[in-house]
Formats: C-alpha cells, structure tokens, sequence
C-alpha cells in the first residue's frame, strides 16, 4: 500500500503533496526538480505527449498541438482537443494526462505503484459537473480519488496545521484562471468554514490577456504587424506578456521585445501603467470579497488574518488592496503557490492514514457554494419558471434538504424535476444541472409530492421524489449530467490514458 497523495490540479500550475514522516507536508518535486509543474499538454505527432515545462515551451512553435488552461473546460460538454493524431480529447481526458504525469513523478520519487490513493482540490464554487469531471479525470488517470476538497479549505489547512494558531482567517486565493474568496474559523483542529465566494473566469490570465492586447496594440503603434494574426506570434505574445507581468511584481518597469514580419521593437511598459490597464479586474475581487465579508455579519474586526493564496497574489497590487480594505497587511505564509497542494497531502492523511505517518487531528467543515433548488411555475399564473432554493449556498456539507409540491393540473400523470443549482430566484439565472420525468398515478389537483436533494461531501448531488399521497417513492437520481462522461466513456478513456507515453 502506497501513501495517499494530495493534489492541486490548477488552471495553470499544478503541484503533488504528501504528508511526511516528521508530520509535515511536503511537494513532491518533479522529474525535473520543479515543485509546481504547468498544466500543459504537449501532443506530439507519434502520439505521445509532453506535460509540463517543456510543454509550455512548445506552445510559441507547436500552438495547435498545445493545450493550456483546461481546467477552464472542466464540466463543459461541448469542448474537445482535436490532437494532430485525430484523437478528441475531452476535458477530461487532458487532465487526466497531467494527472499521470503528477503521478509518475510522484512514482519516481516514493517508489513504483506507490500512488494510488488522492484527495484532488477543485475552486470552492465548482459545480456538481465541475467536480464529477474532476473525480472522473482521476479515475481516467487511475487514481482512487478519496475527495475532492475545495481550495481555499486546503490553504487554511496548510497554514493552520503550521502556524497552529486559532483565529478567524479570510483565504483569498488568486490563481492562474479563477479567485476564490473563503471565510472561515480554526478552533482547536476544527475548520469551520463559514461562507465562501468565487469568480470562475478571473485569474492571472486575464492581467496576461490585458498586457498582450496592450502590448499588441504599442506594437502596431510603432508599425509593426498584429500579433494575433498567427497563433505563433499570439503564443509568442503570451509568453511575454506573462514574463512581464512577473517581472513588474519585484521591479517597478521592464522591456518587451516583439518581433514579428521583419519588425522588431523594444516596448517599454512600467507597472503603473500595467496596474491601471487591470484595475478594474483587480476591482472585481475586492468587490466579492467585501460582498462576502458582509454576508458573514463579522465585520473586518472580526476577521484575524487575511491569507494570500495562488500565484498572482504576488502581483503588488493584490496585498496593497487587501491593505486598503482590510485596514491590515495580509499575511503570505510560505509559497502561495504550494499551499493548496500542502493542504491536500494533509487531508489526504486524514482520509487514509499510512502507519509510520501521525495522522492529523485536523477536521473540515465547509459548505456548499452554490444554492440547489428546483424549477417550479410562478404563483402569478404567467407561466414564468422560478427557482426554488432547497439548499441555499454556504450550507454545511453533508447538506440534506427537500421541500413539497403539489400537482398543478387534474389527472396529470407526470411531473417533471428539474434541478438547478444557483443562488437567483429567476430560473434564467440558475443552471439547470439535470431533469427527470417521472410517472404518478391521476391524482387530483394539489397532490402531494416531496423532492429531497443532497450534498454528499465532495458537493456532489443526489435527488429523490416522493409520492406523499402513498408515502412511495417515485424515484431517485444522482444528477445525470449530460455535461459528464459516462462509464463507457471512462473505461476508453482510461484504457487510451494507460497506452499514452506521458514525457
Ligand atoms: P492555478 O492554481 O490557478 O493554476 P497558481 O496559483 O499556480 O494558479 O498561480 C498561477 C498564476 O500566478 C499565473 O497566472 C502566473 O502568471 C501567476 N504568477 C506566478 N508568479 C507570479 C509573479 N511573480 N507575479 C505575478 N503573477 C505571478
Ligand atoms: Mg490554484
């Protein structure tokens, strides 16, 4: 039996955990000595793929044979990578890859087979689609995924099991593609997570994809062709636009030399400029995160820390507003960019203790992020469908919730559940994650029928439907997400995922 093994499986870096012997979490470097690998897939023409670093490096001359930033794509049934070998890839699939890759680093270092067990972090608003995508990408991967644990919980956990401080922290966790924003107490090893938030589509990507159109735009000031013309170029662009934006967090300004079409020009840019062509996404997670410090009720006085987590809370302008709304400097414990995975290891000692190792005394409590409901018709007779909240957001997990409808028609002979998950009253504003019909006998007008939802643990769904005039039930569902793959699905998978050489 190998160790159990935390993982943070990031939009753009991820990195693998294990608790150690002496009772500490400890990153388990790559083949290459990194300790935070890029979620980067590099398909080659012979049907191998490259994972990585070198990856990331193939995407300036390989740009359609590279693929970044899927975790974008997680639970998105639409999105396929068509790679140079025909194969389509789903999410799914390309995670898995980088999954493997995690894997076998992890493998050269602690033993072969040792990793099996994993507790796998995901963004603490991700869905029921999201996550089954996420359990599904480690299964592909051959990974008995014990959790999935959210990543703001992960970073309390990292830091409470070595600052060993009780206190009232506020996690803002600014990545590569999302920001979660999380409110929660540590009292003696219990984290009782109190309320959390989270912008899915916000993260270092978007500060590059400001500089690049900036960049891009200098460029052309000074006769130079677009540079996003050719996904070359475009990936070139990128790659520079990103050195930039972490060389302007330790120095005040830097030059980025562009060429394209036979031009070539040296653009200057300081952070102050960088800094005003991005304040207003900065905004956007100042804006949450006062929004949730609010729905807690504590107030800044009753918050202790705020602690920086993710790889773009180096950007100075994040501890600088955190200062400004805070009234206090937030603090950075160890490298933000492992804390997620280090929180992980933890909990995956939790979940599977291994004998040598101690096992944390640490306990999560967290919540749901998003609200669970169901589809019902509007009291004013227009027809209109709103959403009936059953398990509102910020609900201990496990949640159990239900709540009782009537037939709306005499002798109807069907009702129809369809299940949202969201916080708006207006069904236009919810996603409906699944529906089911199901047959009841022709009952009059206002019969009874009771719908119970759960979240399981991993904030996972599950639905059951009761006939309350025979007190039966009618059925049960786990959401059948049509944005998931099937089992069929995952059995190929995996079988393409083993025969896949992972570089
Ligand atoms: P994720 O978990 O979303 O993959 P990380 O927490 O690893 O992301 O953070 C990656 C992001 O942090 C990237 O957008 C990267 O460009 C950014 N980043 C890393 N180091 C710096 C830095 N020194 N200055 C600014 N941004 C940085
Ligand atoms: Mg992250």
């Amino acid at each position: 039996m190998g160790k159990a093994v935390g993982i943070d499986l990031g939009t753009t870096y991820s990195a693998i955990a294990i608790l150690g012997e002496s009772g500490k979490a400890e990153i388990l470097a790559n083949r290459d000595g990194e300790r935070t690998t890029p979620s980067v897939v590099y398909f080659q023409d012979d049907g191998s793929v490259l994972v990585g670093t070198m990856a990331k490096r193939s995407a300036a001359v390989a740009p359609l044979d590279v693929v970044d930033f899927v975790k974008r794509q997680m639970g998105n049934p639409d999105w396929r990578f068509d790679a140079a070998n025909g194969r389509q890839l789903s999410p799914e699939e390309v995670s898995a890859l980088i999954l493997k890759r995690l894997k076998e680093d992890a493998e050269l270092y602690l033993g072969e087979g040792a990793v099996t067990d994993a507790v796998i972090t995901v963004p603490a608003y991700f869905d029921d689609a999201k996550r089954r995508a996420t359990k599904d990408a480690g299964r592909i991967a051959g990974l008995n995924v014990l959790r999935v644990l959210n990543e703001p919980t992960a970073a309390a956990l990292a830091y409470g099991e070595e600052a060993r401080k009780d206190g009232t922290i506020l996690v803002f966790d600014l990545g590569g593609g999302t920001f979660d924003v999380t409110v929660m107490t540590i009292t003696n090893d219990v984290y009782d997570v109190k309320a959390t938030d989270g912008l899915h589509e916000l993260g270092g990507k978007d500060w590059d994809d400001r500089l690049m159109t900036w960049l891009n735009q200098q460029f052309q000031n000074e006769g130079g062709p677009d540079l996003t013309e050719t996904f070359e170029s475009e990936a070139d662009l990128r790659e520079k636009a990103e050195a930039a934006k972490r060389t302007l967090s330790q120095a005040p300004s830097t030059k980025v030399i562009l060429s394209s079409g036979g031009v070539t020009k040296s653009i200057p840019v300081s952070r102050e400029q960088f800094e005003s062509i991005t304040v207003d996404l900065l905004n956007q997670a100042r804006d949450l995160t006062i929004s949730l410090v609010e729905e807690t009720g504590l107030g800044w006085a009753g918050i202790d820390h705020v602690l920086l987590v993710g790889g773009s809370i180096k950007m100075p302008m994040v501890a600088r507003m955190l200062e400004e709304i805070s009234g206090r400097p937030p603090l950075r414990a160890g490298n933000p960019d492992e804390l997620v995975a280090l929180g992980a290891g933890i909990q995956a000692a939790i979940e599977a203790p291994s004998a040598g190792t101690p096992r944390p005394r640490a306990i999560i409590k967290d919540v749901t992020s998003q609200g669970l409901g169901v589809a019902v018709l509007a009291d004013d007779g227009s027809g209109r469908l709103v959403n009936s909240i059953i398990i509102p957001r910020n609900t201990k997990i496990p949640a159990k919730g239900s709540d009782a409808f009537t037939t709306s028609v005499e002798g109807q002979t069907e009702v129809h559940v369809q299940v949202t998950q969201g916080d708006d009253e207006d069904f236009a504003f919810v996603k409906e994650i699944g529906d089911q019909l199901l047959t009841i006998p022709p009952y009059p007008k206002g019969a009874p029928i009771r719908v119970e939802f759960a979240y399981d643990i991993d904030q996972m769904v599950s639905i059951a439907v009761y006939d309350l005039t025979t007190d039966s039930l009618l059925g049960s569902f786990e959401v059948d997400n049509t944005a998931n793959l099937s089992d069929e699905d995952i059995r190929t998978a995996t079988d393409n995922n083993n025969d896949t050489e992972v570089g």
